[in-house]
């Protein structure tokens, strides 16, 4: 089956499972939602979701978030991973949105990538979900996903985003970025599993892919009854 077919139905198969895509983290305009993006990367949304309310209290704003000293915003984002870093992404990002944009979050990829912690794909999600802009922000699921169902050769991300922005129509790419990440976290979880019986891999995965994957899981299947085996006796 040639790519462009694929990603049709593909499109289509998401359309189905994932008609809504509601916005996984909580924010309430541009500024919260570019600070819990921030906040997510190695994270769960969950966890994230979790400490923003707190955070968002007493630092809702570039200019709120700019007054607190780094040790009191890592204090207040504590239970997230590498918060150390993340406090001091915060603070300079507050501080150069207050002293070199007037307090506001910038509606370009230039200006984003910009600040501090701000990478291609956290650039991405603010321009797609803050501003509506067409993006495609490609993280690691994503990437792993486009090269399971063949719709890129997954040698890196940035060529993940050029082959799905190719595939996929403009007016598509900010919903299936959330799309293909509901449907990861929803399929994707189990160690061993059957391709065959999933929606997607079921029947775009490549024949060579199916039987790779097959003696890889039957390897490991046999490795634990051994060792089961040997904890018995
Ligand atoms: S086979 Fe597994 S990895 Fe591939 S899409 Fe389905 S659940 Fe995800």
């Amino acid at each position: 089956m040639r790519r462009a077919e694929k990603a049709r139905r593909i499109m289509e198969i998401l359309d189905d499972l994932y008609p809504e895509t509601p916005i996984p983290l909580d924010h309430t305009d541009p500024f919260t939602l570019l600070v819990a993006v921030l906040l997510s990367a190695q994270t769960t949304d969950k966890k994230v979701n979790e400490v923003t309310p707190a955070l968002f209290e007493v630092a809702g704003t570039p200019e709120a978030m700019n007054a607190l000293e780094e040790e009191q915003i890592r204090h207040l984002i504590r239970e997230i991973g590498l918060n150390k870093a993340k406090a001091r992404h915060l603070k300079k990002t507050a501080h150069i949105l207050v002293h070199e944009h007037d307090g506001v979050v910038p509606r370009t990829f230039a200006e984003l990538e910009a600040l501090p912690g701000v990478g291609h794909k956290t650039a991405s999600v603010v321009m797609a979900q803050a501003f509506g802009h067409p993006a495609f922000p490609v993280d690691t699921h994503i990437h792993r996903l486009a090269a399971r169902w063949g719709l890129s050769n997954g040698k890196s991300v940035e060529v993940t985003e050029r082959d799905l922005k190719k595939l996929f129509p403009e007016e598509a790419w900010n919903k299936l970025h959330l799309q293909i990440i509901f449907f990861g976290r929803e399929h994707c979880k189990a160690l061993y599993h059957d391709l065959e019986t999933c929606p997607i891999c079921g029947w775009a995965a490549t024949k060579k892919r199916m039987r790779e994957e097959a003696e890889i899981n039957a390897a490991r299947k046999s490795r634990r009854g051994v060792k089961k085996v040997a904890r018995i006796s």
